[in-house]
Parts: C-alpha cells; sequence; structure tokens
C-alpha cells in the first residue's frame, strides 16, 4: 500500500510562483528559470518511476519522498519500498543520454562531459542514505532492519555503460521498468523475516517525515524589492490588472477575470509571508481601497487570525 504520496514539490511550486514576478533585469533569472525547469523534469521522471514502483502496492508498503532527521540532521529519500524482509531506498535520476559508471576510478561521467564524483556520484548518494536511515532505524526501531538500495533511471533512452566491474552496477543501478521485479528477486532471496510488521515500520516512518522547504528568496539573494506586486491576467500573464466593478481588466489584452486575485494571494504566501496582513494585501494587489481588499480576502479560502489581524491559509 502507498502510505505516503508524492506532492509537487514545495521548492518548485516556490520557483513557479516567483519567476512571473521576478523583476526583469534581475542578475540570475537564467540561472532561476533553468532550475525551475530542471526541477519540472525532475518531478516528472520521478512520477514516473512511481508508476513501476506503485506495481508493488499490493505486497509492500510504500512511502514517495520521505524526508528524516537523524542527530539534527535531514535526509531525504526519494521513495522507500518495506518488504517483510528489508527496506529498499529508490535513489532516483533523471539523466539522458549517457551514463558511464567507473568501478576503477569510483567515478560516473554524464555524456555532458560531468564527472561525478565523491558525494555526487549517485551510488555514493544511495549509500549515505542507507547508512543514516539505518542511524534513524537503530534510534527509532531496531537495528536489526536490513537495509538495500537502488539507483533508477527514469528516461528509458538512458543509456546505461561500465567500465569495470559490469555485475556489481548492474545489482545497484537499472531503468524504472526493471525495478518491480528487481525488487521481487532479490526479496526472494532473502531468508530471514524481520520482527517488525513492515506496515507498523512504515506507519512510524511516516509519523516522523519531516517537510523540507528552503527559503529560495535566501538561496538566490532575492530582496522583497526584486518582487513585483500586481495581479497577473490568467491569459497573457501580464502583471498589472486593473481593479473595476468586482472583476479585474487586463490593460494589456482585455481580458476580464473575477478570481485572478486568488493567484497572487497564493504566489505572496508561498513566496513572502505564510500570512498577510489587509495593508500588505492591498499593496500587493495595487488597489487603494480597504473595503475592496477586506472583501477579495473574506471571499478566498483564508482564514482570519485575530491575534496576529492577519490572514492565512
Ligand atoms: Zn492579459
Amino acid at each position: 500500500m502507498v502510505i505516503l504520496n508524492r506532492k509537487v514539490p514545495i521548492t518548485l511550486k516556490k520557483l513557479q510562483a516567483l519567476i512571473p514576478r521576478l523583476r526583469p533585469d534581475f542578475p540570475r533569472i537564467y540561472e532561476i528559470k533553468q532550475d525551475e525547469r530542471n526541477r519540472r523534469k525532475g518531478y516528472e521522471g520521478e512520477k514516473h518511476i512511481d508508476y513501476y514502483i506503485e506495481l508493488l502496492a499490493d505486497k509492500f508498503t510504500i512511502l514517495h519522498d520521505v524526508c528524516l532527521e537523524v542527530n539534527k540532521r535531514i535526509f531525504q529519500m526519494d521513495s522507500i519500498i518495506i518488504s517483510k524482509k528489508a527496506i529498499y531506498i529508490i535513489e532516483m535520476k533523471d539523466y539522458s543520454n549517457k551514463i558511464t559508471f567507473d568501478t576503477n576510478l569510483n567515478q560516473c561521467i554524464r555524456s555532458d562531459g560531468d564527472i561525478e564524483m565523491g558525494y555526487r556520484h549517485p551510488i555514493a548518494q544511495a549509500e549515505n542514505q542507507k547508512l543514516l536511515l539505518e542511524t534513524w532505524l537503530e534510534q527509532n526501531l531496531s537495528r536489526h532492519i536490513p537495509v538495500r538500495y537502488f539507483v533508477v533511471f527514469s528516461d528509458p533512452n538512458t543509456i546505461i555503460d561500465v567500465i569495470g566491474d559490469q555485475a556489481a552496477i548492474a545489482e545497484i543501478v537499472l531503468h524504472a521498468n526493471h525495478l518491480p521485479n528487481k525488487v521481487l528477486n532479490i526479496d526472494n532471496e532473502i531468508n530471514t523475516t524481520m520482527k517488525q510488521k513492515s506496515h507498523l515500520i512504515g506507519k512510524r516512518i511516516l509519523k516522523e517525515n519531516k517537510d523540507f522547504e528552503i527559503d529560495i528568496l535566501q538561496e538566490y539573494q532575492i530582496s522583497r524589492n526584486d518582487i513585483l506586486s500586481g495581479v497577473q491576467c490568467p491569459k497573457c500573464q501580464t502583471l498589472g490588472m486593473k481593479r473595476g466593478h468586482s472583476k479585474w481588466i487586463c490593460m494589456r489584452c482585455k481580458s476580464v477575470s473575477k478570481q485572478a486575485h486568488l493567484k497572487a494571494l497564493s504566489d505572496y504566501l508561498i513566496l513572502i509571508n505564510p500570512y498577510i496582513s489587509n495593508k500588505e494585501c492591498m499593496k500587493l494587489l495595487n488597489v487603494s481601497s480597504k473595503d475592496v481588499t477586506t472583501r477579495l480576502l473574506k471571499s478566498s479560502n483564508l482564514m482570519y487570525d485575530p491575534l496576529h489581524r492577519r490572514w492565512r491559509r
């Protein structure tokens, strides 16, 4: 059973809220757009692999995008599969073209020329996650839970090449469509059953699962002044719709919307603060009447927090 589904990553949501509101001459805008594309592609790849993992949902307990804390350090795993005998960590990769694992030099080379070694090496990443998960299990459940890992490529066209020990790499690295059988075969080879029930281990992990958020304004050194206010036209994406009689009007394409402010509010709450005052709302929507913003806030899905005199989700 899948007990933790994959959601759209919060960082991707933040980037998508940020890009249309960033002043066009912001120096790192190209890099930010590139990051958004990479994260979107990564998320699509993860969902593709989820499809194959979930073919095992009848037999095993499955959690996607798990974040745990061990010794004050947060670590993230793309997916975990829990059987009666072991836990399998799935480290997902979405490289296109070709990737070469060189077991002699302990590095991997991407066809774009990047060489990944040390902590960026996909197998080293998975090994670190295994160590951290084992420590977490020891501190929270038991030291006798076997942990294994796989590095899984989402793109079926990725060519996996090996220099050196082919068999060792083939044990760990594979394409998504081979994953279900691989897990079943390896699991069959294990002779001992764990003392703990797999769904109870899953439940415990779910209980301790953390939300992992990065402050993207800090990450890209963006100040509040770099973020533009205004209501975005849902049709032509231009910022700065004008408030007419109970509707928003785009000055550029003349289209009309009753709900366009909701996106602006959601952008603000995701990017700037998790709450908004009426005054901040006036500034955000470029509206001079407090009564108008009060009406808009009341009819939104936000809740008023009388203690802080602000609106929040
Ligand atoms: Zn427009």
